[in-house]
């Protein structure tokens, strides 16, 4: 038998435990970043995703589509703009970002997934009353209270969708828009939606992949990767202005999901083919583990 096979049969067998471990259970991924973006990226994600599906696990998969909805924007003469990682978000970039989120994003998740023989459903939060939400009031980490219009935070989430689907062996993908007040759509960081849906199922593991390798302790230093961090660390980084841009609600979506009672949450590098595949099946320690 020569060395390969035995490497192949030898990382099947490691996978055996996690497979035991997770099977029947709910995997929350939030998919985004240079994942969504490169194809072969892609690919190898909804490879991994079927992959989970066919052992038994119930992922279910909330997308960003940030730069695709930048990208559109501009295209219509708007000049997307940031406050601490957060989309200023006007009636135009909201109607934007609904146009493209649902309409392209979401559409072409869900065509991957069943290509991939995966019964995959798109849903934005609007379906089923998936997530409610309230306008997000922001104060910025200079003290004053800023307004970015229709964005929104998770106010309540009505999980009953999607326990119907995830029993009947459908995956849901799940676009981060919610409703508001009369109606109103609201755009939430696909961050905020992965971990409050996680903590309201209860998932057994949150997995956010993102375009870093992890939480760096020197945002600017590669060499920096903490391969834990605790909530408490977190907290007062975010007090002491050490994190920045979309790494504050990462971070805050994660400890929002250890309160709420998912077990475990990582954050992981998406621009690493089946890092996903080896967070779950693999004794490798990808990214970072964020702890209570
Ligand atoms: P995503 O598409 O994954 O949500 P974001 O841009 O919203 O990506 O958030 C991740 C970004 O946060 C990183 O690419 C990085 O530029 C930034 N960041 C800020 N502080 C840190 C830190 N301490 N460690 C790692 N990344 C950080
Ligand atoms: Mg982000």
């Amino acid at each position: 038998m020569n060395q390969m096979a035995l490497d192949k049969a030898a990382v099947l067998a490691e996978a055996l435990p996690y497979i035991r471990q997770f099977s029947g259970k709910t995997v929350v991924i939030k998919y985004g970043g240079a994942a969504m973006a490169a194809a072969d990226l892609k690919a190898a994600v909804m490879q991994d995703i079927a992959l989970m599906k066919y052992v038994g696990m119930h992922p279910i998969v909330v997308h960003g589509g940030g730069p695709e909805v930048s990208g559109m924007a501009k295209q219509m003469g708007i000049e997307p703009r940031f406050v601490d990682g957060l989309r200023v978000t006007d009636a135009a970039t909201m109607a934007i970002a609904q146009m493209v989120l649902v309409g392209k994003t979401n559409r072409e998740i869900v065509t991957h997934l069943v290509e991939q023989g995966v019964k995959a459903v798109g849903l934005s939060g609007q379906d089923g009353g998936l997530i409610r939400a309230v306008r997000h009031l922001h104060r910025s980490r200079t003290g004053e209270m800023v307004d970015l219009g229709f964005v929104g935070d998770v106010a309540a989430v009505d999980t009953a969708v999607l326990e119907t689907l995830t029993a009947a062996g459908y995956v849901p993908v799940i676009a981060p828009i919610g409703l508001g007040p009369g109606g109103q759509p609201y755009n939430i960081n696909a961050d905020t939606v992965a971990g409050a849906i996680a903590a309201a199922l209860k998932a057994e593991k949150l997995v956010l992949l993102t375009d870093v390798e992890g939480v760096r302790a020197d945002k600017d230093d590669p060499g920096s990767l903490l391969s834990r961090v605790t909530a408490q660390e977190v907290q007062g980084w975010i007090a002491r202005g050490k994190l920045e841009g979309g790494m504050i609600p990462k971070l805050q979506c994660c400890i929002t999901a250890l309160e709420g009672g998912v077990n475990r949450v990582h954050i992981i590098d998406g621009r690493v083919p089946h890092s996903l595949l080896l967070e779950i099946f693999t004794d490798e320690g990808v990214g970072t583990m964020v702890i209570k």
